[in-house]
């Protein structure tokens, strides 16, 4: 289900957006994305996950796409605080449960990730996210949303995409 928070003690670093580090109610959150997606459309949605890569926290080992799909996670995490603390520690690697997972299941073989996305951020919004992360090492990576019939916008709990690029 999108836009709606699945723990009412969550906060999101407002860095993601503003240029200064602040700490907004994840259900006011998720309710300014919901009204961008009424007002403006789907399409905005995607817009915005294409910009958070550039303005949001990652951790440092992001290298490759590998690396950049797997690192979505963590960086989610690091951006979101539950009862006051940041919901992953880098210093002990743990994660703090409460706000859903982006998966990362590489296809042996291939240059394919799939990723199952249990957010409450919109269907859009995550698939622009994953785009953009891909893209920062694979230009012309492109990403398709597996098995439309199951999709947040219709209230599943997960969507799931495919990542697909190549070396050139
Ligand atoms: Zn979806």
């Amino acid at each position: 289900m999108q836009f709606v928070p699945f723990e009412d003690d969550v906060e999101v670093n407002g860095q993601t957006v503003y240029s200064v580090v602040e700490w907004v109610p994840q259900e006011r959150w998720l309710r300014a994305f919901k009204e961008i997606g009424d007002v403006v459309g789907a399409g905005a949605l995607y817009g915005i996950g294409l910009k958070i890569p550039e303005c949001a926290l990652f951790p440092p080992w992001v290298a490759d796409v590998h690396s950049a799909i797997k690192s979505v996670d963590v960086a989610y995490h690091l951006n979101h605080r539950r009862a006051g603390s940041v919901m992953f520690d880098p210093a002990t690697n743990t994660m703090q449960e409460g706000i859903g997972h982006y998966g990362y299941s590489p296809v042996p073989g291939e240059r394919r990730i799939v990723s199952k996305c249990s957010t409450p951020y919109p269907c859009d919004f995550d698939k622009g996210i994953l785009t953009a992360m891909a893209r920062r090492f694979a230009p012309k990576a492109w990403v398709d949303h597996a098995e439309p019939e199951t999709c947040r916008k219709r209230g599943d709990d997960a969507c799931t995409y495919v990542i697909t690029w190549s070396d050139d």
